[in-house]
């Protein structure tokens, strides 16, 4: 390595990395493979981070994409995303020993849209129609018609249900909070007696770490957030952190993705991890700025304390 830079100073966002319904999840398949032995198969990516697949799949499971790639009886975990009711069925089919790692929070929203279709409402539906946490949400009322999948406030100007209708929202978990609040509130503007949980209120995770992420542009003009590229989550903080007025944003998946050219350039950086990141990567990333540095000073941006854990 060339010649250690002098000093820079490192602002870490609090909250930032694993949620309540990651660390359930994870510690689901973790039980699993205690209790019945590997391989223990999982629906989908149990949660969208390849650093937390990788430990997995060295301790047993096996990740799949369809019900048809696990064997007849076997145990099956489904990811935190949640599911449709075809997959359960499937899963049933099968005779599979069935753990579902849905978070309750996305349970929240099946809820919700169950009670809108039970209702014949008109349902909107605002986050990414082809992410499977929104394949599992529409997945609950599979033939229902009145569907409206939506992603921008131009989708949402453009929608032409009568106002007269029924009219219900979900969204999708991870989406940004501030878009979403536009979105919601050309929605209301449109449709006055529209019902509806507003993105703040669906999942307290994501609110907490976007909110962390905009403290941080205040302080810092170069960020970067840990996180798979897959992950919506940790996307969005990317996003966020841009929209907000940092120079520089980048999502990596650990600290061998830095550019450090970039980074020289910043006196202060500051770095989160999304909801499905694990710490370790940030303690990493923090050892790799130590080894270029002479003098690196740390200092939390501390938004709020979560001490929010859900049950096994
Ligand atoms: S980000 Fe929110 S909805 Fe998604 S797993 Fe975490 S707590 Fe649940």
């Amino acid at each position: 390595m060339e010649n250690k830079q002098s000093e820079i100073n490192l602002f870490l966002a609090e909250p930032r990395g694993f949620c309540a319904g990651v660390r359930r999840a994870i510690s689901l398949v973790e039980e699993a493979l205690k209790k019945y032995g590997a391989p223990i198969y999982v629906r989908h990516e149990i949660v969208h981070n390849r650093h937390v697949i990788e430990n997995l799949k060295a301790k047993g499971a096996i990740f799949v994409e369809e019900i048809s790639d696990i064997p007849h009886g076997a145990t099956a975990i489904f990811s935190a995303h949640g599911v449709s009711q075809t997959v359960i069925k499937e899963a049933k089919e099968k005779e599979l020993n069935t753990i579902d790692a849905t978070c309750p929070l996305v349970d929240k929203v099946h809820r919700q849209i169950k009670k809108y279709a039970n209702q014949e409402m008109e349902i909107i539906v605002i986050g990414k129609a082809s992410h499977p946490e929104i394949i599992g949400t529409l997945g609950q009322i599979p033939n229902y018609k009145k569907i409206h999948i939506i992603r921008t406030q131009e989708d949402a100007e453009k929608l032409s249900i009568s106002p007269d209708q029924n009219i219900g929202f979900v969204s999708q978990t991870t989406l940004s909070v501030d878009d979403t609040a536009e979105i919601i509130k050309t929605l209301k503007e449109k449709y006055p007696n529209i019902k509806g949980l507003e993105q703040k209120d669906i999942c307290y995770a994501t609110t907490n770490r976007q909110k962390a992420i905009k403290a941080l542009t205040k302080l810092c003009s170069c960020i970067l957030v840990l996180g798979s590229p897959n992950s919506s989550n940790s996307k969005q903080l990317k996003e966020v952190a841009l929209k907000n007025g940092a120079k520089q944003a980048y999502l990596i998946d650990d600290a061998s993705e830095v550019d450090w050219q970039e980074v020289t350039q910043h006196q202060n950086i500051g770095i989160s991890a999304g909801a499905s990141a694990p710490e370790h990567l940030v303690t990493d990333l923090i050892e790799k700025f130590k080894q270029r540095y002479n003098k690196i000073n740390i200092r939390s941006i501390i938004i709020t304390k979560e001490n929010i854990n859900f049950k096994i």
